[in-house]
């Protein structure tokens, strides 16, 4: 069913009716508090919500989706506020903020966890690992679970145990018509295949369950820096390695200017470098066999791989993404790291802004159809973000510290990364839900 209404802004007397019916604060422009709690991790993104209902529970969104349907107004749902094109927020509508929501129980016995929307990575690893569980989340732990939940997510754990929507055993959600239903595989089960990896125009989470796995406590794990001089030859020797390593070993290539961190020596702060960002999550002394030859091969610049926490290197990539700085990312999926492709990224010079590339898992295994028709392996073509909005003419900044590149690398890189055979078009465009154009289950 889609229903379709027209959408007005936020009145005052609509803030101060919905204030009434919640628990949590409902702050419009002005209150003390208004400005913290409209801003997203994306300092580019300056959104002016109408009103942001601060949700401390399934009775609060409950009472804001009703409220906004009979009213009739734009509603945008805030998990972590990461996303990077500010889908969380909007101009005049009221958002939905469920970030007071970090309640977490964990079931040890069961190997199970329910989770709220407002849980960071970092958050729900804490309660999780308490037990040694954990199950595949962001790289970056102040990201929010919902918004990474919901559009797939992408790990250190994915090649071993899928994508963290492969982990998802049921959600408890508030569709657009103010129900609260829970969608499981065997309760609401298309509504419960469109939440996973399908984004956020469903209805509003207002609890995950995730299927937890044995992990660590420590894994061997870091990254290590390779001139970018060397780059075609080593991207050549890194694909071969990635796609033959067992699935303990997820790694993430970047090709950028070595950051300003405290861990990397000063001569090298600003150096192209490709960097290769390593976690095995098994046995120590195998995982050191298996990376020996990554670590033998060629000149590192530095090799910063060890046994360490798993919850340490978790947190490996939290200072170079501080939040409220001006980024512009765009996404592009590549289906193989072949020749061509690496001769495109490999001949810019400068380098590109920043190329992230979480290596697929094996291509070349079959993926085994589980219960329900996905896939035990994750996906071949990982799901990206592009960003809607352009950060303004000047403030643009890489996803990177470190000196400016040239400008147009980038573009000129992406430009040749289209021409390439079998490449595919962008991914979707994000939306923002909005009530009245969001099918009810059932
Ligand atoms: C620094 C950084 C690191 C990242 N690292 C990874 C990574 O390692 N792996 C990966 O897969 N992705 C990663 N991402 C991408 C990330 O998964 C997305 O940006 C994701 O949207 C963030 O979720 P959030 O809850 O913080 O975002 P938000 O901006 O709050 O929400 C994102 C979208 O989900 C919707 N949404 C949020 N909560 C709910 C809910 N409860 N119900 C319904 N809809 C909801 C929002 O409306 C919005 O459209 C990273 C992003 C950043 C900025």
């Amino acid at each position: 069913m889609v229903m379709s209404v027209a959408e007005r802004p936020v009145r005052s007397d609509d803030v101060s009716e919905l204030r009434a019916r919640l628990r949590g604060e409902l702050l419009g422009p002005g209150d003390a508090g208004y400005e913290p709690a409209r801003a997203l991790w994306n300092g580019a993104i300056d959104t002016h919500p109408g009103a942001i209902a601060r949700c401390q529970g399934s009775a609060d969104v409950l009472a804001a989706v009703r409220y906004a349907r009979d009213a009739g107004l734009l509603v945008a749902v805030r998990g972590g506020g990461h996303n990077v094109a500010g889908t969380a927020s909007c101009d005049h509508g009221l958002v939905l903020d469920l970030s007071p929501m970090k309640g977490a129980q964990v079931d040890p016995a069961g190997r199970t966890v329910w989770a709220q929307p407002g849980l960071l990575w970092g958050e729900l690893d804490h309660e999780t690992h308490a037990f040694g569980l954990a199950t595949t989340g962001g790289i970056v732990t102040h990201t929010g679970i919902a918004g990474l939940t919901l559009g797939g997510g992408i790990g250190w754990l994915m090649r071993k145990h899928g994508l963290t929507s492969d982990n998802l055993l049921a959600v408890d959600l508030v569709t657009a018509d103010g129900q609260l239903v829970r969608a499981s595989a065997r309760e609401h089960p298309e509504l419960f295949w469109g939440i996973r990896g399908g984004g956020g125009n469903f209805g509003v989470v207002t609890a995950f369950q995730y299927r937890l796995h044995e992990v660590g406590p420590t894994v061997l794990a870091g990254s290590i820096l390779f001139p970018a001089d060397d780059g075609g030859e080593l991207l050549r020797f890194y694909r071969d390695f990635a796609e033959a390593a067992p699935d303990e070993l997820a790694t993430v290539l970047n090709l950028r200017y070595a950051p300003p961190l405290p861990i990397i020596p000063e001569y090298l702060h600003g150096v192209p470098v490709v960097s290769v960002v390593v976690c095995w999550a098994g046995p120590i002394e195998e995982g050191l066999r298996v990376l020996e030859p990554l670590r033998r091969h060629g000149r590192p610049l530095l090799d910063l791989i060890a046994p360490k926490p798993y919850l340490a290197h978790q947190g490996t990539f939290d200072a170079t993404v501080p939040h409220g700085l001006h980024y512009y990312w765009r996404s592009e999926y590549l289906g193989a790291l072949d020749d061509q492709a690496i001769g495109t990224l490999v001949e810019r010079e400068p380098l590109a802004p920043l190329v992230h590339d979480h290596l697929p898992p094996r291509r070349r295994r079959r993926a085994r159809p589980r219960r329900g028709g996905r896939l035990h392996r994750p996906h071949r073509r990982l799901r990206g973000e592009r960003q809607r909005r352009r950060a303004p003419r000047g403030r643009r900044g890489a996803g990177c510290l470190g000196p400016r590149p040239r400008p147009g690398a980038a573009s000129a890189v992406r430009r040749r990364l289209h021409e390439l055979p079998g490449r595919r078009g962008p991914g979707p465009r994000p939306r923002r839900l909005r009530t009245g154009q969001v099918p009810a289950p059932g």
